[in-house]
């Protein structure tokens, strides 16, 4: 392990911030890490930088687009006061999700994968959260997935199905706030942006935003390897929390937020090389990452070995916190 000589003392109190009035008022601007180090350690060429969703109020990504759907559906009149919220989610959606609306006064139930982790679990639970437990292939089956949302809208005709895997204000959300902060703290450096792909808002939103600012930024996708595909003995087994495989999945097995032509490479990391590198990650630099970003980072380093983008500067996304993980087996 090496000590950051570049550490610096934090900054002292000299600017201001105002004091925030809703918790939704502290999403988003999180901030960028440069895990450099950490990458030439391995060979890099790029320079490595993950941006840390984990500093959301609820503590992921997720955050964003959980009010951006609450927000977007009171102001057009779809989602009125008490009225109960629906969805699929994996988890972190849920978590929320479930903070933001209970605080507002809705009441929520979750259909929910059945590899969601414990701790993702139990947190939903201490929320307030009615749950139901699902198959995880739900996820990759068109007709499985149909069946659910028809079930759904029979069983709670009453309610407001927040549809992240179809909401437009999920991928609209990170064009209109995590494509520009990339862009902006980057001061325009960033020519490659690796993400994975739940609902696909993440990679679909921020990927167009980026692509219209620079149109040779590359966007790359890390999805799960082969271990994590269904077989007759596993039908259910261990995939990278909250990210699917897409690379081949017939178009109507991929959820309509994720823009299939976004990505210029999709590339795949088996669940156990992922949690890897995110217990690296963990004792090397002391950033405590989640099962996914331990795919996408290490997904970017092995961009990062690449002669064709030395010099070149990678973003890679970091959608929660290893703490959400403990009883998953990721850390051991
Ligand atoms: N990582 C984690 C831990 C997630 O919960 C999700 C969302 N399910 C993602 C990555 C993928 O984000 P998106 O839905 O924007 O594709």
């Amino acid at each position: 392990m090496t000590i950051n000589e570049t550490a610096t003392a934090p900054a002292e109190a000299t600017a201001s911030r105002p004091i925030a009035r809703n918790i939704t008022d502290l999403i988003g601007n999180t901030p960028l890490l440069d895990l450099d180090a950490f990458a030439q350690r391995r060979g890099a060429k790029a320079s490595l930088i993950a941006k840390i969703e984990f500093f959301n109020p609820l503590s992921s990504v997720k955050d964003r687009i959980a009010w951006a759907i609450i927000r977007e559906a009171e102001e057009s009149g779809e989602l009125r006061t008490g009225q109960r919220i629906v969805d699929i989610t994996s988890g972190n959606t849920g978590v929320a999700l479930a903070a933001i609306a209970t605080s507002r006064g809705y009441p929520v139930k979750f259909y929910l994968g059945d590899n969601t982790s414990p701790d993702k679990r139990k947190l939903l639970e201490t929320l307030g959260a009615e749950l139901v437990t699902v198959p995880n292939s739900i996820f990759i089956d068109p007709e499985g997935l149909t069946k659910l949302v028809e079930q759904i809208e029979r069983e709670h005709p009453e309610a407001y199905f927040t549809n992240q895997l179809g909401n437009p204000s999920n991928p609209t959300e990170h064009y209109r706030t995590t494509g520009p902060e990339i862009w902006r703290d980057t001061e325009g450096a960033v020519d490659v942006f690796v993400a994975g792909v739940g609902t696909g808002g993440t990679v679909s939103g921020a990927g167009r935003y980026l692509r219209e600012q620079k149109p040779d930024v590359r966007i790359v996708v890390a999805e799960p390897g082969d271990a994590s595909l269904p077989t007759e003995e596993q039908p259910y087994p261990a995939e990278i929390d909250g990210v699917h495989k897409v690379a081949e999945l017939e178009d109507d097995q991929l959820p309509p937020n994720y823009d299939r032509e976004i990505a210029d490479e999709i590339i795949s990391i088996e669940a156990e090389a992922a949690y890897a590198v995110a217990r690296d990650v963990l004792r090397e630099t002391g950033l405590f990452v989640g099962a996914s970003a331990g795919a996408t980072i290490g997904v970017a380093l092995q961009l990062s070995q690449r002669d064709e983008f030395a010099g070149k500067t990678i973003v890679a996304i970091v959608p929660d916190s290893g703490e959400r993980y403990l009883s998953a087996g990721v850390f051991g």
